[in-house]
């Protein structure tokens, strides 16, 4: 008899959390490949009680996923690490609009998607990073180099170090400057920057900036975060290369510098899209605008959150110019700047 009622209350407690864990989960497809991000997601858990399921994909990876499973998908929050990526996910009509007066007050306009329809809003940028450029202080005048354009002039033969041109970073920064230079000054100027690399791309940003620092580069392009978090670190071989190297912000005479966006969309088919909503509304909290600040040395997007980074503080001496052209342009440029990327030979 005990027994029996034992289990009968063991049953009704199972129910019970059964049907409040289906509210107790979110599914959250994530291109950030930042290990600060977890305790992110973490505290997010503790503060709420929604579990995180997590898929980390690159962004492409994640919108061909989200495509391929269509209205069966279980993603909730899609969080992606370029603009033009977002732009994508939100032209293919994988994102849905949402209305959130607290992510509306506190994240900027030209930090999210323009207003659907119905007056929602697709996604919402949390952080952002400058693609800079870095050069070797022992050979390289910073004159030479606080500009793009400079990068592909004649001057800078043999120096140049980047990643592929087909990375996201890259096709974004390529995007913007077809965009401030025309379709085609901006060819001729991949062409030179074809013209002016010191080995074909390969790697990532620190790569690059660390080829500076061995002498192999005597310039390289890299988002603001890969710099600062060599800045930060205590091991003597990311010291000694951030002694070797400076950093230019470049363009701060004319249209700024070029920054990027990371952000989030709720899925257009989410399960539980309550969830998900307050998961971004979480994002755009002081605290989780400080772990991007900190953890991950970007600038946070939510007004009102102060963070001093003392890396970022100490690259820019505090602020600098950026470029403020529509998030949409850029996306928009992409399928030309592949083609011109193709027809330059731009690996
Ligand atoms: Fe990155």
């Amino acid at each position: 008899m005990l027994k029996k009622a034992a289990f009968a209350f063991a049953a009704t407690l199972l129910a019970a959390t059964g049907a409040s864990a289906q509210e107790q989960v979110l599914n959250l497809y994530s291109a950030r490949h930042y290990s600060t991000d977890e305790a992110l997601y973490t505290n997010f858990t503790k503060a709420t009680g929604i579990k995180i399921n997590r898929v980390d994909a690159d962004d492409a990876g994640i919108l061909a996923r989200l495509k391929a499973e269509g209205s069966a998908s279980p993603a909730d929050v899609i969080l992606l690490v370029d603009a033009a990526r977002l732009w994508k996910g939100e032209t293919e009509g994988l994102f849905q609009p949402i209305k959130s007066k607290l992510l509306e007050d506190a994240i900027p306009a030209q930090l999210r998607a323009k207003p659907a329809e119905d007056g929602g809003t697709t996604w919402f940028g949390f952080s952002t990073r400058a693609r800079v450029v870095v050069y070797d202080k022992l050979k390289v005048n910073k004159d030479d180099v606080d500009s793009y354009e400079e990068l592909a002039e004649p001057k800078n033969k043999g120096r140049l170090c980047i990643r592929s041109g087909s990375h996201p970073y890259n096709l974004s920064l390529f995007g913007a400057v077809t965009e401030h230079l025309g379709p085609v000054k901006a060819e001729a100027w991949l062409k030179g920057l074809v013209d002016n690399m010191a080995r074909p791309p390969k790697g990532g940003d620190t790569d690059q900036i660390k080829g500076v620092a061995s002498g192999e580069c005597g310039i390289a392009v890299t988002n603001t975060y890969y710099l600062a978090r060599l800045m930060r670190s205590d091991k003597p071989e990311d010291k000694a290369v951030v002694e070797r190297v400076g950093v230019v912000f470049p363009n701060q005479s004319s249209w700024g510098t070029h920054v990027n966006v990371a952000g989030g969309a709720v899925a257009k088919n989410a399960p539980n899209r309550a969830n998900a909503i307050k998961f971004l509304e979480y994002l755009a909290g002081a605290e989780a605008q400080n772990y991007f600040a900190n953890g991950n040395n970007e600038w946070p997007t939510a007004r009102g959150v102060q963070v001093s980074n003392p890396a970022l503080k100490a690259m820019t001496g505090g602020s600098f110019k950026s470029e403020t052209i529509p998030i949409s342009a850029v996306g928009m440029n992409q399928v030309k700047v592949q083609q011109m990327l193709d027809r330059v030979g731009f690996k």
